[in-house]
């Protein structure tokens, strides 16, 4: 620890890297600028603040050119289309120079006033810091409950050790955006990874506020996606409750059989035709099957998509990247 400190010491004003995916976020996106460049002047941290414009249709990306031309540290990077927030992020972390980068949600619900406080646990030697929600303020009972019960089940089946209750708020370390940017996986899963990633890593708790302005940009189907993805790029843990289930339905059918040759060798008075049992048997059979089946096709399709080896997203304009 204290060695670690000493290291540290040596840069004591790291270049920051702010990098913020935002998609439709005309709204918030100048408030966002305004307090991240207060907080990090206030502090004099030297810094550069990364806007990933995914492919918004509002004016985003028109507010953020301006921003540019006023402060040669805003840099935009302009998706050709929606790609998604966690490949938002990628493309920041790609392009991030900082000795640290932060990774912050356009809406202001992860507070800037947070980022002294992970730099500081940074300075201790921490290589990443990751935000965890103490409150989740302004969300429906219906996404606390859902995002609770995701990762206490992510949590069961992952082999790796994802802490609860964070999003993808946090502070990097230059060594972890290095590995990170040699992990080419489509399906993005950034707080997995960057726990996969390991080094020495702490939190901050904080509360997180109400948006800013505007709706939320993940109606539950995006989110459903993003919570499957979760799960599939870190566990295996499905195609074992595929196998269990086939073993349940075959010891099942094995037992019925043995219950209909006793019914019909020894008591052979009472044996009914019987349909209605061989009905409900394929009906389950079939039933589990079909579950396996789409387990299986789920990760072929993972491996489908990887084997394309597509660039992860199409950067359509850069500014101020001065390389
Ligand atoms: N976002 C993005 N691409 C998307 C969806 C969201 O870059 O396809 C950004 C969005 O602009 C915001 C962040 O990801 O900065 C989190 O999204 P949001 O606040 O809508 O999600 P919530 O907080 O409701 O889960
Ligand atoms: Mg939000």
């Amino acid at each position: 620890m204290k060695k670690l400190k000493d290291v540290r010491a040596v840069k004591m004003n790291p270049l920051v890297s702010i990098i913020v995916p935002a998609f439709n976020e005309e709204l918030v996106i100048l408030e966002m600028y305004k307090r991240l460049k207060a907080i990090l002047e206030d502090h004099q941290y030297p810094f550069e603040i990364i806007i990933v414009n995914d492919g918004s249709t509002d004016k985003t990306i028109d507010l953020v050119r301006t921003l540019c031309k006023r402060d040669r540290r805003v840099k935009l990077i302009s998706f050709s289309r929606n790609f998604g927030h966690q490949i938002a992020i990628s493309a920041g972390i790609d392009r991030a120079k900082g000795d640290v980068a932060i990774i912050i949600d356009a809406d202001l619900q992860d507070p800037p006033e947070v980022i002294p406080r992970m730099i500081e646990k940074w300075a201790e030697g921490y290589d990443v810091v990751y935000g965890v929600r103490e409150k989740r303020k302004g969300e429906s009972v219906f996404k606390k409950v859902t995002a609770s019960l995701f990762y206490r089940i992510l949590e069961k089946m992952a082999p790796i050790e994802i802490p609860l209750d964070t999003g993808d708020f946090r502070l990097l370390d230059r060594k972890v955006v290095d590995e990170l940017r040699k992990m080419p996986e489509r399906s993005r899963f950034l707080r997995g990874m960057v726990s996969w990633v390991g080094f020495r890593q702490v939190n901050v708790k904080y509360v997180r506020e109400e948006r800013y302005a505007g709706v939320s940009k993940y109606p539950l189907p995006k989110m459903l996606n993003f919570a499957i993805d979760g799960i599939l790029s870190f566990s295996t843990v499905p195609l074992r409750v595929a196998s269990a289930l086939g073993f349940l339905a075959a010891s099942l059918s094995f037992v019925l059989l043995m219950y209909g040759l006793i019914v019909r060798f020894f008591y052979p008075a009472k044996a009914i035709p019987g349909w209605a049992s061989i009905f409900v048997a394929v009906l389950f059979i079939g039933g589990v099957q079909l579950i396996c089946i789409g387990i299986l096709g789920e990760y072929l399709g993972r491996v489908y998509e990887e084997t394309k080896g597509r660039p992860l997203y199409i950067i359509s304009e850069l500014l101020n990247f001065d390389e």
